[in-house]
């Protein structure tokens, strides 16, 4: 004789009670991967405001960033394009066979710019944009990591093209100021019909 089933009960479960405000801010779960912002919206223009402390907020704000990073995929972004006004960028220039080179940048200066390079340059904020930019070949940076210790770094190639971009953003400036008139202007229009685009699709 088959054994009847039994037949389950929907109960209504009570909503879990709000969490007290000490919880507030604090993280149950791991990196999350955010929103990041594209021309022409004008968070991107504002000027990064300096981190006073590395805190525990900054520190899940840096793995966030990388999470985002990886994510898109890109080789950096700065905490402004994922409209966090601090002073902090993450690049990881490693191959796709190398083991990855995370770097975190919180309040970065560049304190020596050495020769010329030409890189043609990407930017999550300008997706499908490339342009050939003139950067300093060598720069040097002065900046903390993610523990809020200060380190100085000198970096050539790719990972100082990445530097200088990220940089630029901590200051408002896109890659779109480094172009010619006319490119400028196709730019600005491809974008702002993408952004309508996505406002009303
Ligand atoms: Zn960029």
């Amino acid at each position: 004789m088959p054994v009847p089933v039994p037949v389950p009960v929907l109960v209504p479960v009570p909503r879990p009670p709000p969490l007290p405000d000490r919880w507030a801010g604090v993280r149950f779960f791991g990196p999350m991967i955010r929103e990041i912002l594209e021309y022409p919206d004008p968070r991107l223009r504002e000027v990064a405001k300096p981190v006073a402390a590395v805190t525990p907020e900054i520190q899940a704000l840096v793995d966030d960033m990388a999470e985002t990073m990886y994510a898109a995929p890109g080789c950096g972004l700065a905490a402004n394009q994922i409209g966090e006004n601090h002073r902090i960028f993450v690049v990881d220039c490693a191959e796709e066979d190398e083991p990855s080179d995370l770097k975190v940048f919180i309040n970065p200066e560049i304190i020596e710019r050495d020769g010329e390079i030409v890189w043609q340059e990407g930017c999550l904020s300008f997706p499908g944009v490339q342009e050939d930019i003139d950067r300093a070949a060598k720069v040097k940076v002065r900046a903390q990591d993610k523990n809020g210790k200060w380190f100085e770094l000198e970096a050539d190639g790719l990972l100082a093209v990445a530097i200088q971009h990220e940089y630029d953003h901590l200051q408002g400036v896109l890659m779109i100021d480094h172009m010619g008139p006319l490119k400028k202007r196709l730019t600005h229009r491809k974008m702002v019909k993408r952004a309508d685009e996505q406002a009303s699709p």
